[in-house]
């Protein structure tokens, strides 16, 4: 098999427990399948992303001897690649501008008698769908969504994961018209992810398990975009002192690296894998694969 594996970091800080815990396993899962391993930077979210933790971040990847097969992808770069996708599905009647704010949004749905409570998302009205209304116009910045009704069906996507087994959502019902690029001119990472997975021939994801809710949103735009989809599997989290998962708020600090073996250890114990000592980096992740193609048998 031809595989291509990959971690796409945020280059929104350091690398902490939680974040190596999936690029460990991206590794793993391509070492175990003798494919590719590549890396990258996903900077489209402009405001969220600090000049410098990119190289920070390949850095400690190379403390624990995670080294990409090829020089990371960087999303920045990745306009053209994005725009294109974007006038594929505008041609096909597929993505429409948006005009709302979130406070209309809001407004609307509290009209429309729903809360927006679903992980803090709203899930869009519908109010520009059949074009932005006369009072809406003429403002300058816009978003554009992904139409999520095909004909006057909504989507339902059926998807297997390699750990958690069979998923299923209705995009239309539990996301809705979802945006492709934000009103600040920001590219989403849904229609950034999935553009690049295909470019970079992405084969197996591998990342962590709050990102499994993605997927479906993730399948669509690459039906959408005839684009092939590729198997996924959702890693555990590491969770923080209050039960959430780890993050900066909730004290997730840079990793530790001063013994890379010791940190090493610590993400693969998230991944039910056995303790085991080595010298080096190198050599412990080599040791690593076995018992990882054993955790994964048959998935
Ligand atoms: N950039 C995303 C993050 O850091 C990961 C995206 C992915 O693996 O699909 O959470």
């Amino acid at each position: 098999m031809n595989y291509a594996g990959r971690f796409a970091p945020t280059p929104s800080g350091p690398l902490h427990a939680g974040s190596l815990v999936a690029a460990l396993a991206s590794w793993l899962d391509a070492r175990a399948h003798c494919g590719r391993w590549l890396v990258r930077i996903e900077d489209v979210d402009r405001p969220r992303c600090v000049p410098g933790v990119a190289e920070v971040i390949l850095g400690q990847l190379a403390r624990c001897a995670l080294v990409p097969d090829e020089p990371p992808l960087v999303q920045s770069g990745r306009d053209a690649a994005y725009d294109a996708a974007l006038q594929r599905l505008r041609a096909e009647g597929l993505a429409y501008d948006c005009a709302c704010t979130r406070r209309e949004i809001d407004d609307a749905l509290v009209r429309q008698g729903r809360a927006h409570a679903r992980h803090g998302e709203r899930i869009y009205p519908g109010t520009c769908r059949a074009g932005v209304p006369p009072r809406l116009r003429g403002r300058p910045a816009r978003a554009v969504r992904l139409l999520t009704l095909r004909g006057a069906e909504p989507v339902c996507i059926d998807w297997w994961d390699r750990r958690l087994g069979a998923q299923a959502q209705n995009v239309t019902e539990a996301v809705g018209d979802f945006v492709l690029r934000r009103a600040d001119g920001c590219w989403a990472y849904q229609l950034a992810v999935v553009v690049d997975d295909a470019a970079q021939g992405i084969t197996h994801v591998v990342r962590g398990e709050d990102l499994a809710d993605n997927t479906a949103r993730q399948i669509l735009l690459q039906r959408d975009l005839g684009l092939q989809t590729p198997r996924y599997l959702h890693t555990p989290l590491v969770l923080g002192a209050d039960g959430a998962k780890l993050s900066k708020q909730n004290g997730a600090r840079a990793l530790d690296l001063a013994d890379p073996v010791a940190a090493l250890q610590a993400a693969a114990a998230v991944l039910g894998l056995p303790h085991r000592p080595a010298d080096t980096p190198a050599r412990w992740l080599a040791e690593a694969v076995p018992a990882w193609a054993g955790i994964i048998a048959g998935s």
